[in-house]
């Protein structure tokens, strides 16, 4: 295949490194830790729906890097290998290798300023299985149990950033809520 940063990286990131939404890609440990908050939350009568698990790493290494070259932020040159990518940053033309990037930045969908000033990272508890990103709805009140079989009543929030006792039932499965990453718990909060 064409090895110079370009559109075609998507298909090819769709094919060989491709996002999972499944339980079952989590690291071991963590994954019962999700499953017991997750059952929890759907026995006292929450829908709960599970958006995102593990993150590939070589997707999120063609992330941060068409971020950094399209925006300028870095020379094509600069960019780190990965094992299993065989992707050109450089094209020998600062112009055409800034297109390149741009042209994987608009394929992925990535957010760029305003929205996010921050490159895709590199390194993340998604990329670990460490992380997981959870949808959970109710109406009005529930009652959940915690991990130590203690219930709990928990009001709906739009915002489960600020509901302090959702987050507590969690914390107490051994998920930490991101308080600024709406559906995202992880094994550190990160
Ligand atoms: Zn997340």
């Amino acid at each position: 295949m064409n090895r110079k940063s370009g559109k075609h990286w998507k298909q090819w990131a769709d094919l060989n490194a491709p996002n999972s939404k499944g339980l079952m890609a989590l690291d071991p440990h963590f994954r019962i830790q999700v499953k017991d908050f997750v059952e929890a939350l759907v026995a006292a009568g929450a829908v709960v729906s599970v958006q995102a698990t593990r993150r590939s790493a070589r997707r999120a290494y063609l992330f941060h890097w068409s971020w950094l070259i399209a925006l300028g932020k870095c020379s094509p040159s600069a960019a780190t290998s990965m094992e299993g990518v065989d992707i050109s940053w450089d094209h020998g033309n600062k112009m055409q290798s800034i297109a390149g990037a741009e042209e994987m930045v608009r394929a992925f969908g990535l957010a760029i300023p305003p929205r996010s000033n921050v490159a895709p990272a590199l390194r993340s508890n998604h990329i670990l299985g460490k992380a997981v990103d959870l949808d959970i709805n109710w109406v009005g009140k529930i009652h959940v149990q915690k991990k130590d079989g203690t219930k709990i009543e928990l009001t709906y929030q739009d915002n489960p950033n600020t509901n302090k006792k959702l987050i507590e039932v969690g914390k107490s499965y051994g998920l930490i809520k991101h308080l600024n990453d709406a559906p995202h718990w992880s094994v550190n909060g990160r």
